[in-house]
């Protein structure tokens, strides 16, 4: 059914244009004032990047290899979340670990290539919910921006490196091959 919109009448005074411009410049003004006086962490604009907004539980942002306090991958390649990522924007290449993990009863797998194409993932968390090793997270970060596609291919470094120093973690560039059995590490 249709809805029969009413014809609003100017006045003389709203065809002037006059008194409506000033209407909104108050309402401008009004808003201003009250931000001014507002406390910084309860203001709806932000001086951003100098300040950044906190994002709540569960928002998902950029990915994270995660890593042992060794520095080592946590993910064994075992290929779930690339099956999982209904934006098939994860890559991974698998490699065999050494011989030392194996015989002391380490994970035999580790990816020697991860990509995650930023530019088709959907932050869906797929990923993250089906790694049976809590190897790879979704952060609250979420800035992500390049001047190029080729950077928006997140490789294995930079998705182990990305967040280390905000972390206090040192940047790593290598996969250590721990030498003593993985158990007897704190994690
Ligand atoms: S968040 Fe979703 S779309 Fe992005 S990599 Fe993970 S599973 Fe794929
Ligand atoms: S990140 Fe997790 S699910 Fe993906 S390959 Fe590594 S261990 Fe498997």
């Amino acid at each position: 059914m249709g809805v029969v919109v009413k014809k609003v009448e100017l006045s003389w005074l709203d065809r002037t244009y006059v008194w409506p411009v000033m209407k909104g410049m108050g309402i401008t003004f009004q808003h201003f004032l009250k931000q001014l006086f507002t406390p910084t962490a309860k203001r709806f604009t932000i001086q951003y990047p100098d300040m950044k907004k906190a994002m709540p539980e569960g928002y998902r942002g950029l990915h994270e290899l995660k890593r042992f306090e060794d520095g080592a991958i946590k993910c064994v390649a075992c290929f779930m979340c690339q099956e999982a990522c209904p934006a098939r924007c994860i890559s991974i290449e698998a490699e065999e670990f050494s011989d030392l993990n194996i015989t002391q009863g380490f994970e035999e797998k580790r990816p020697a290539k991860f990509s995650i194409d930023m530019l088709r993932c959907i932050y869906c968390g797929m990923c993250e919910e089906a790694c049976p090793k809590d190897a790879i997270w979704l952060r609250k970060d979420y800035e992500v921006a390049a001047y190029d596609r080729l950077s928006m291919q997140f490789g294995k470094w930079d998705l182990m490196n990305t967040y280390s120093e905000p972390d206090g973690k040192e940047r790593i560039s290598e996969d250590p091959t721990p030498s003593v059995p993985r158990r007897t590490i704190a994690l």
